[in-house]
């Protein structure tokens, strides 16, 4: 059974997709990401995985059909697959449409069976490079290898992979077409991620500058050819198919605002902040709202449908409602990506 949506926005918007960081926690720091001596949140601020179950069933109950949980590194929050053996009651129910999660892949080798075992069929994994070197330069305390062990393990479980790739000019460029024929060999999609502007990383050794892929889009006509596809998901990525290999490429550029008008979806903090636009501020805490009534969940609906009134019609990274530098201060690991 599936719910009608009930969380309209005034744009007429349906809300339909959920984001949910699990943790701010990561065993890697990526460069653009985390600073490599990061403070992370007292324990009590995060929502136990009790609170994560009744906040998103409560997003489920008011019309959400598509769950994604990421982090920090999601695999890393202790319990986690509790957390996943339980929504799968609402993939039963058939008032969720999909469970998925975006990893960083190096504790897939452990849990890809039980995912699998929880409906989780797709899995996004976060891959910059394929090169050993360049992998614990960019990740910091990453191994490679264990990474493409848990991908193994996860195709041998059953899931299916999107690789999404941030373009990091003077890092990846040269990889462009190894990273590509490498997912067409392995079945695996492919989608590019414009880097965004996280400035206060401290990361003086700055791996990798913007490289835009309206560029990086270019550089692949070189080699193939390129047939857009009208294909959308409500998000800020468009795709392309690759005529010879006949894969699917994506490409994410966040601060464009073309796919604004489309915007289904709302992000949740592993504090249980909600922000209505990843280019914007504005955000609603339910953490409070939710604890302070244990037993009825008429306050936090009214607080999620009051924070939904007031999702902005786009956002404006680079316009003034930003540091006047374009920069978002909060940090992908917190809200999610
Ligand atoms: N740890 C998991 C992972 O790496 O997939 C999930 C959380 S991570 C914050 C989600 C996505 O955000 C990853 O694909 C990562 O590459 C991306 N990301 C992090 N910082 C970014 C930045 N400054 N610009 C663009 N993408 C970024
Ligand atoms: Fe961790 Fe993912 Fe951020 Fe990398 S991008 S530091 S894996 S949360």
């Amino acid at each position: 059974m599936s719910n009608a949506p009930r969380l309209i926005d005034p744009f007429a918007r349906a809300i339909t997709y959920l984001r949910v960081s699990v943790t701010d926690r990561c065993d890697f720091r990526c460069v653009y990401c985390m600073a490599e001596h990061m403070t992370f949140l007292p324990k009590k601020e995060l929502l136990t995985l009790e609170e994560l179950d009744r906040m998103c069933s409560t997003f489920i109950g008011l019309g959400v059909e598509k769950l994604r949980i990421t982090g920090g590194e999601p695999l890393m929050r202790r319990g986690i697959m509790t957390f996943f053996n339980n929504m799968s009651r609402h993939l039963d129910s058939g008032a969720l449409k999909e469970l998925t999660l975006t990893t960083n892949g190096s504790q897939l080798d452990r849990f890809a069976t039980d995912l699998y075992a929880a409906g989780v069929r797709r899995v996004n994994v976060s891959l910059d490079t394929l090169d050993t070197d360049k992998f614990a330069r960019v990740t910091r305390w990453g191994r490679l290898d264990q990474v493409l062990r848990g991908i193994d393990a996860a195709r041998e479980a059953g899931l299916r992979i999107k690789i999404n790739t941030v373009a990091l000019k003077g890092f990846n460029e040269d990889e462009l077409f190894d990273l590509t024929e490498w997912c067409a060999r392995e079945a695996m999609d492919l989608t590019f991620i414009e880097v965004m502007p996280m400035g206060d990383l401290g990361n003086e050794d700055r791996i990798g500058q913007y490289w835009s892929l309206k560029d990086l889009r270019g550089d692949l006509a070189m080699r193939y050819t390129l047939t857009d596809l009208t294909e959308r998901t409500g998000g800020p990525a468009r795709y392309v198919r690759l005529e010879e290999t006949r894969q699917k490429i994506g490409f994410i550029t966040p601060l464009t605002h073309n796919f604004c008008e489309s915007c289904n979806r709302v992000r949740m903090t592993c504090t249980g902040d909600l922000f209505m636009c990843l280019g914007q501020e504005d955000n609603a805490s339910l953490r409070d709202v939710m604890r302070a009534h244990p037993e009825d969940d008429g306050p936090l609906i009214a607080a999620i449908e009051e924070a939904i009134s007031h999702k902005p019609k786009g956002h404006d990274f680079d316009y003034s409602r930003q540091r006047a530098d374009g920069q978002v201060s909060r940090h992908m690991s917190h809200t999610g990506g």
